[in-house]
């Protein structure tokens, strides 16, 4: 007799979430203790871009597991350089730094400018961020980030993030001074609520940097990694960066993640930055399959097509109830509900075995895997009308 999933609850620090226990995943669809079926519509927060234990992943990992985990950060190994050399072919970048999560990442982005800085601009120092904006939960991502609260939450926090307003060029504008050093944003604000940069605003930015000798920085660790219907965002607004930054979809659930910089602003030097984990053979092997599936030739035109099917599903479904905007690109979509009904349609959803996402009360987000056929939108599409149904009646 094994013990009770909720007996050992006690052992964990909090996590808010309901008391579901979840022991099996299989493609778009995950199983819980009781063996009850879900169709998941968050896919660890848009983390598992080829569903649950995607062979191609299960393959890769099971393969380098058996053949070398860990040489240790201090040499180099043949996964993590063929992932690099992998990115730089298909980006617009010359360099890659890999980290664990999509907060460290952005660490590394953050001291690249602040060195830059110091080596090309008087220590110039600071990032212009934005309201709502949100760059990962350690001390000076939470900072990056522009969450309502957030700035006190854990004081003191870091300085030197001035926090802008998204798509208002003019509010860039205002903050700029001698210690500016770069701008710093999502091109699709994620955890916002799904609100996507205006092409102009990001021309616009470019602009800015380029007069002012700034650097660029894109958080593309939710829009990154096809999730967009591009392999990355910045391909689709054709605005490059002059750093990225990816995690979530790049190891399928597998936690890696990258910094990702062009030349002229490539100034670490060995020692600058490290870790542990980071780029050892496991993790980017599940990268390498991912980034290789996501280049296999239809792939990303595949995903464009469920991603409209979806968007599709979601406009009927918003002029039915009266409901408000459907707003993203590719995979990554929101619906607004114009009312704080988000988190009773989530409840109602997952009763009915559909597993939803409401990064704002008054809407509802949708990350599928990249690879949902055509069935699993359209089942999604009807649990998800009877999950508004029942909470609006
Ligand atoms: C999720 C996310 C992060 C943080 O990634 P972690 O892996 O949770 O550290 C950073 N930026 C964006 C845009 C994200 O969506």
């Amino acid at each position: 007799m094994q013990t009770q999933l909720n007996e050992l609850l006690p052992n964990l620090m909090p996590i808010a979430q309901p008391g579901i226990f979840f022991v099996r995943g299989e493609g778009a669809y995950l199983f819980d203790d009781q063996g009850k079926q879900y169709l998941d519509w968050v896919q660890g927060w848009a983390v598992n871009c080829l569903g649950h234990s995607p062979q191609a992943v299960v393959t890769a990992i099971s393969e380098q597991a058996a053949t070398l985990i860990n040489p240790s950060p201090a040499f180099y190994n043949r996964p993590s350089l063929e992932l690099a050399s992998l990115l730089t072919r298909h980006s617009c970048f010359d360099h890659v730094f890999f980290g664990s999560s999509g907060a460290e990442a952005n660490e590394g982005a953050i001291k690249l400018a602040r060195k830059w800085g110091q080596l090309n601009k008087n220590g110039a120092y600071e990032i212009i961020t934005f309201a709502d904006g949100f760059h990962g939960r350690t001390l000076a991502t939470m900072s990056a980030s522009g969450k309502a609260g957030w700035d006190r939450l854990f004081s003191p926090g870091m300085q030197g993030f001035p926090k802008a307003t998204f798509n208002d060029l003019a509010s860039v504008r205002r903050l700029l001074n001698l210690n500016t050093v770069a701008v710093m944003l999502e091109p699709i604000q994620g955890e916002a609520g799904v609100i996507p940069a205006n092409a102009d605003f990001l021309y616009g930015l470019r602009a800015l940097c380029d007069e002012f000798g700034l650097l660029l920085i894109f958080d593309e660790v939710q829009t990154g990694c096809g999730r967009t219907g591009n392999l990355f965002a910045y391909q689709g607004y054709g605005v490059e960066p002059d750093i990225m930054t990816l995690g979530k979809g790049l190891g399928g659930g597998v936690p890696i993640s990258a910094l990702l910089a062009k030349q002229h602003c490539s100034c670490f030097e060995a020692g600058d930055q490290g870790g542990t984990y980071c780029g050892n053979p496991l993790v980017c092997a599940a990268g390498k399959a991912i980034i290789g599936t996501l280049l296999e030739a239809d792939f990303i035109a595949h995903c464009r097509e469920t991603g409209k099917q979806l968007a599709e599903g979601l406009h009927a479904l918003s002029e039915n109830f009266n409901l408000g905007e459907v707003r993203g690109q590719g995979m990554l979509l929101a619906l607004e509900l114009k009312a704080d009904i988000g988190p009773a349609i989530v409840e109602q959803a997952r009763e009915n075995g559909l597993l939803l996402n409401s990064p704002r009360p008054h809407c509802l987000r949708f990350m599928p895997a990249l690879n949902s056929g055509e069935e699993e939108i359209r089942e999604g599409l009807e649990l998800l009308l009877n999950a508004i149904q029942t909470v609006l009646r």
